[in-house]
């Protein structure tokens, strides 16, 4: 049982909290995906993991073993670092290898992980060059090669797809997918980007300023984020968010978004304490429906921008009383769906798609 534990983990730079107060925990064989913009604290998380960095205060336990306070070295982990790591003038051979001699395994044992864990990555035909003259694709072969060699139960990964061009990166992410899921091994996988986060992890952590924000399966931190925060950082585009005002009538909830009212349907509920007060909608480009004629329960907006995207059409259109300036909304639509810049349109907001939103703590409300 591999399972990773992190208890109240907080760890300050300077005074400054790169974690703060970080509990989570990771199951046997889970691939959890550690996600949130440059200088969240990631590195830092994961790094106390590993053990390169100690932990301020809190507890770490590894496969039901404290290890708050060991070198990593009795871990019983492994790590690929986004910079690989990886020793430039040494053979491949001797670079997958090396941990392994570091713990004075036989050569047999040694010369059997290291085939084993070429063959899985597909680079058998590369154990007698050295890296210094191979790509970075291959070089980041190397450093996965190295870390699945050990055989550990628990793979630590930081940013290991950063340094390869758009294209590599996309062939690596699902043979990295495939990999790790052969393996079988507890992984924690740092990244800053959430298509990566969203197409690998069994789960994601999204954290921002040293705290977690929120650790789900990806459908449902994409769908049901639990701020605006987790919202507008993960999806391309990120959620929309508008501000309106709530006003309920004889017991019927509507909310006016931009000065034009749009009725509520049931899931109303969580907005009856803010009646009278300002309220944000969160809503996904792709479930906003796009007409060319008023509705009533459609709302008027002017088309900015028309971006043909070939698989769809993304339209900033912007939402004011006088439905010419005002609040910007991206949607997405068919691309046979036609709008010109300037052109009105009506737009629907489906309400079990509409996410509401404190806009003082900025937390998405109970549906
Ligand atoms: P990135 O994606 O850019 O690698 P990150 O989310 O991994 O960022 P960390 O590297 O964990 O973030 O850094 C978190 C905060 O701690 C940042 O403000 C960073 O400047 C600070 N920090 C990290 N390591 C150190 C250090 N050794 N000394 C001082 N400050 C540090």
């Amino acid at each position: 049982m591999a399972e990773i534990i992190v208890e109240h983990a907080t760890k300050s730079f300077g005074g400054k909290r790169a974690i703060d107060d970080v509990s989570l925990t990771v199951s046997d064989g889970e691939f959890l995906v550690l996600l949130g913009p440059s200088g969240c604290g990631k590195t830092t998380l994961l790094r106390a993991i590993a053990g390169l960095g100690l932990v301020d205060s809190g507890r770490i336990s590894i496969d039901g073993r404290d290890v708050t306070y060991l070198p990593p070295g009795d871990r019983k982990i492994s790590m690929v670092f986004q910079s690989y790591a990886i020793f430039p003038h040494m053979s491949v051979r001797n670079n997958i290898g090396f941990g392994l001699r570091m713990t004075k395994a036989p050569k047999e044992l040694i010369d059997e992980r290291v085939g084993e864990a070429a063959e899985l990555l597909h680079i058998e035909e590369l154990l007698d060059r050295k890296p210094s003259a191979m790509s970075g694709g291959q070089r980041q072969r190397v450093a996965v090669a190295r870390a699945l060699a050990m055989k550990a139960e628990v793979l630590l990964m930081d940013e290991p797809l950063s340094n390869l061009d758009a294209l590599l990166r996309l062939e690596m992410r699902a043979e990295l997918k495939r990999l790790l899921s052969e393996v079988n091994a507890t992984t924690m996988y740092v990244t800053h980007d959430q298509i990566e986060a969203l197409s690998m992890g069994d789960r994601i952590a999204v954290m921002k300023d040293g705290v977690l924000q929120q650790v789900e399966r990806p459908s449902v931190v994409y769908e049901n984020p639990a701020n605006e925060f987790v919202g507008g950082f993960i999806g391309n585009p990120p959620m929309n968010f508008l501000d309106g005002v709530v006003g309920c009538v004889d017991g019927r909830v509507s909310v006016a978004l931009a000065g034009q009212p749009m009725p509520v349907g049931s899931a109303s509920a969580a907005l009856d304490r803010f009646d009278g007060q300002a309220i944000r909608l969160g809503m996904r480009a792709e479930n906003m429906e796009a007409l060319h004629a008023p509705a009533s329960d459609a709302l008027r907006v002017r088309v900015a921008v028309v971006e043909p995207l070939g698989s769809q059409n993304l339209l900033t259109v912007t939402l004011g009383s006088d439905g010419t300036t005002g609040q910007p909304l991206k949607i997405s639509t068919h691309p046979t769906f036609t709008a010109s810049v300037g052109q009105e349109l009506w737009i629907r907001f489906p309400s079990d798609q509409i996410r509401w939103i404190d806009p003082q703590t900025g937390t998405v409300l109970d549906s």
